[in-house]
């Protein structure tokens, strides 16, 4: 069992952390690959708003991972992979390949994603608690990602992933603030 989460709210230095795992496999003769749902239209590397980055192969389905040869995987934006596809991290975690995983760990609505509950229950080796600032009180203690739109919070009715097109942003909020904005 060698699975990593790395998990948090926006901002918070995930794509810092997957890729400095990466980065020094590039000078190894370890078969790597880091993945991401083709869903996530933004970019084709993954980034850190560092401006490092590395190279992504995107793909549909977890279980597209089990076709490839890799010995460490990657696998970012996890949140937007249906759950049903747990099982490809099983059978891989079973063929001994090492898998770190990044991703949301909640939605907007303070609620944990179904994929991201069903790796914690395979009893991963390490999981990685990330934190982000408040947008809000600018506090470093944000644990929540609300979205709003035209300035304001989206409390429902919207789904978990929204389209990243400018017409909905992501704000790393803290518990606080998160309790606050959304009884007002
Ligand atoms: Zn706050």
């Amino acid at each position: 069992m060698n699975l990593t989460l790395i998990i948090g709210p926006m901002k918070s230095g995930k794509s810092l952390e997957m890729i400095s795992l990466f980065n020094h496999l590039q000078y190894t003769n370890i078969p790597f690959q880091v993945y991401q749902p083709i869903k996530d239209v933004r970019n084709e590397s993954m980034w850190s708003r560092t401006g490092l980055s590395i190279s992504c192969k995107k793909i549909s389905s977890l279980n597209d991972i089990l076709n490839e040869e890799a010995r460490v995987v990657g696998i970012d934006e996890v949140h937007m992979f249906d759950e049903k596809d747990v099982g490809a991290i099983k059978e891989l975690l079973n063929r001994d390949v090492k898998v770190f995983v990044s991703g949301l760990d909640m939605d907007y609505k303070g609620e944990m994603f179904g994929i991201v509950k069903k790796l914690m229950e395979l009893g991963p080796k390490e999981v990685k608690f990330k934190r982000s600032v408040c947008e809000i009180c600018k506090e470093p203690n944000a644990v929540y990602t609300s979205i709003f739109k035209d300035g304001k919070i989206i409390i429902d009715g919207v789904p978990s992933v929204v389209p990243e097109d400018g017409t909905y942003t992501y704000v790393p909020v803290c518990r606080k603030c998160f309790h606050n904005i959304r009884s007002n």
